[in-house]
């Protein structure tokens, strides 16, 4: 059984980082950094593109200046990834997390760039977002690349 205690302050961590196949393309970021997170936290998955209604596999989106998220054929997603970003703090407020550590440059999970909306790879200063969304509600939101 896990310690309890600040040792084990619960982390929320998108899903993929934690070898969840729900990217837009149905594949996994694994990452062994953050997975070691898990000696001393109790990490928290969540995916808010999945929590908000959306497939996987799903088309490609991105966030513009204006804050829409739209697919590279114009279709305007926003409210599924408002509706994953509420999903995602209630689950911070409710599990009290520490931080949380969000996937680099996803129009849902950056929390430092995320591409501008126009579907050319262009990164930008900006949020996804859930990434914005927890930082509104008085989280830290760091990326794994942080770690
Ligand atoms: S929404 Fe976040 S958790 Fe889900 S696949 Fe995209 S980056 Fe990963």
């Amino acid at each position: 059984m896990p310690p309890d205690g600040p040792a084990r302050r619960p982390i929320l961590v998108s899903a993929c980082l934690l070898g969840i196949s729900c990217t837009h393309k149905g594949e996994s970021k694994a990452n062994p950094v953050v997975a070691a997170l898990a000696t001393d936290h109790q990490l928290i998955p969540v995916c808010p593109e999945v929590a908000g209604g959306l497939p996987t596999p799903r088309p490609a989106a991105e966030r513009s200046s204006g804050g829409r998220v739209r697919t590279a054929d114009g279709g305007d997603i926003t409210d599924f990834y408002r509706r994953g970003a509420d999903q995602a703090v209630a689950l911070a407020r409710a599990a009290q997390i520490e931080r949380a550590v969000l996937k680099a440059r996803s129009p849902s999970c950056g929390c430092h760039q995320i591409y501008d909306g126009t579907h050319r790879g262009v990164l930008v200063a900006g949020e996804g977002v859930t990434a914005a969304a927890l930082r509104a509600a008085g989280f830290e939101v760091v990326s794994e690349e942080d770690l």
